[in-house]
């Protein structure tokens, strides 16, 4: 493709519309810092046009209201959809989010399939009505259970999967009957809002699906805390999340949050070393560790620290570090230079509390990496728990290593933090992999593997890794309100029982 600037409007009420302040935010390639595209920066205004247009197609009943099979033959036409346009979504993801292509072209774009066409799936499947099963109470009831949706939902998305995090919300949601206003990151706004017109073009009726760029430090805030949202997905920082559930208390607005994390993976002393090694490449990193979920604290056999980081050195050192727009690039660059910067900032963290580095620790520098935002892989060992750098989300390349002497006293230490998000187990015994992922405090645990997020499995966090969870039923239920209907059959008033318990059928 051209190296184009590309300009983009926001997506309402179905159709492209330019930002009241006609001022513009760059997005860049953060492999080279090249402007690629050009995004409104909308303001409060805009967020009102927004919702006004979600308010008024939810109300209008013309997506709401149409029945399962019609909803589930727009959703399905939208999953083929967003599959046609594979290699341009795949593209640009990579371009503006620094994700390795040979990941979008084959993960990313058909999450986003898979989260819609799951999300159909499910809304097929799942019962229209539910009915009370206790047999009437004295008087002839009938009494069942339906499903509504909640109205006007904001979705609100991070930098690091741009896509797969705005369908984790809008898939549910459309599927719910909702109308939502996406507000994806300032610096990946871009496939949002091509999502926005593909689904659009493939049946979802205009104002259903909204999207609005900008800074979130305004609009974003403007929108959790506005009266016209009914329900708010975030993802993103956990300091944010709070200042969002606090907002979303002051309306009683319905929440999903998905937060930080630093999830622990615990290596048993049973574990095969090569694989252990690769399990912990994969934990910590996959899209240079700008996962939430990434396994950050390596707990590991004293004994068997130095052979491990060993084999994790040597593995690491065979890594294509570059373009992530190189089909061969294993690793691409950090999402921007605020993250960089944040990265650097806790490796200064971790070596002023005396963790030593047995790799890396610096920012990348010569040739390629001089114009872009690339970190080496760094590995901290003989770290503590309650070491700064170990403790807090870093959002990098860089894993922490704690040698542990007893597999409670490893059990412990993976408990002991502030989130509760993802974690793993390395062993070659099945059931002791399983015993010990029973007993991790986290709402993901992987054994021999990482990063397996599936469209049919619940994804979210224990304690201030967040709260509800995203995919399958759980995330339609989050996305619905529940209505009890009761209808009296008495068929007049003097056989109504209720009536003549309290006397008010004299
Ligand atoms: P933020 O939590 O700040 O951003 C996430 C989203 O929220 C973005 O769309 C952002 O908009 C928006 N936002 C920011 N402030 C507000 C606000 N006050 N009200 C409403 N929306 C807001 O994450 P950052 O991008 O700043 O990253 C900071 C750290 O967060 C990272 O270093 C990492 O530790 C963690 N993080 C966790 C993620 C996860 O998946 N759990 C994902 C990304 C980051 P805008 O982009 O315009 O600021």
């Amino acid at each position: 493709m051209s190296k184009e600037v590309l300009k983009y409007q926001l997506f309402i009420d179905g159709q492209w519309t330019p930002g009241e302040s006609g001022e513009m935010m760059d997005v860049i390639n953060p492999a080279n810092r090249e402007v690629v595209a050009q995004v409104p920066r909308a303001t409060p205004g805009d967020v009102d046009k927004a919702l006004h247009s979600a308010r008024r197609a939810f109300e209008s009943g013309i997506w709401a209201n149409k029945s399962i099979d019609e909803k589930v033959a727009v959703l399905t036409n939208a999953t083929m959809a967003v599959i046609a346009n594979k290699d341009r979504l795949a593209y640009l993801e990579s371009l503006t989010s620094g994700a390795t292509m040979r990941r979008t072209g084959f993960v990313d774009v058909m999450s986003v399939a898979g989260s819609l066409a799951m999300s159909a799936a499910i809304l097929k499947q799942m019962p229209a009505v539910e009915h009370a099963i206790c047999p009437p109470w004295v008087a002839p009831m009938h009494s069942y259970v339906i499903r509504e949706p909640i109205g006007v939902c904001a979705g609100i998305t991070p930098w690091n999967f741009p896509m797969i995090l705005a369908a984790y919300k809008f898939a549910p949601a459309l599927a719910m009957g909702n109308s939502i206003v996406m507000k994806p990151a300032s610096i990946t706004p871009v496939t949002t809002l091509e999502l926005a017109k593909i689904l659009t073009d493939a049946g979802i009726p205009p104002g259903v699906f909204n999207v609005i760029s900008g800074p979130g430090s305004s609009i974003g805030n403007y929108l959790a805390a506005h009266p016209q949202v009914d329900k708010i997905g975030f993802t993103g920082s956990t300091e944010v999340g709070r200042q969002i559930a606090h907002l979303a208390a002051d309306g009683i607005k319905r929440v999903t949050l998905e937060l930080g994390g630093k999830s622990p993976l615990i290596v048993l002393d049973d574990a095969d070393i090569d694989m252990a090694a690769s399990m912990t490449l994969l934990a910590f990193l996959t899209h240079s560790g700008q996962v939430c979920e990434s396994g950050t604290r390596l707990l590991v056999p004293r004994k068997m620290q130095d052979q491990l980081v060993d084999k994790m050195i040597e593995k690491i050192k065979k890594l294509n570090i570059g373009d992530q727009m190189d089909l061969a690039t294993d690793m691409g660059p950090i999402a921007s230079q605020e993250q960089l910067n944040t990265i650097m900032n806790y490796i200064q963290i971790g070596k002023d509390a005396g963790a030593q580095i047995a790799y890396g620790g610096s920012r990348m520098s010569g040739g390629i990496y001089d114009d872009g935002f690339f970190h080496e892989p760094t590995i901290f060992i003989d770290c503590d728990n309650s070491m700064q750098h170990v403790r807090e989300e870093i959002f990098g390349p860089v894993q922490c290593v704690l040698p542990y002497d007893d597999l409670d006293e490893a059990i412990a230490i993976a408990n002991d933090s502030p989130y509760g998000l993802g974690g793993g187990v390395c062993s070659t015994n099945a059931t002791r992999a399983q015993q010990v992922a029973k007993r991790m405090r986290t709402g993901s645990v992987w054994i021999n593997t990482w990063h397996i997020l599936r469209p049919d499995v619940p994804f979210g966090g224990y304690k201030e890794s967040g709260y509800g969870r995203e995919n399958c039923y759980h995330a339609l239920m989050a996305y619905s309100e529940v209505k009890h209907i009761c209808q009296d059959l008495s068929p007049d008033v003097n056989s109504h029982f209720v009536y003549s318990l309290f006397g008010f059928n004299r």
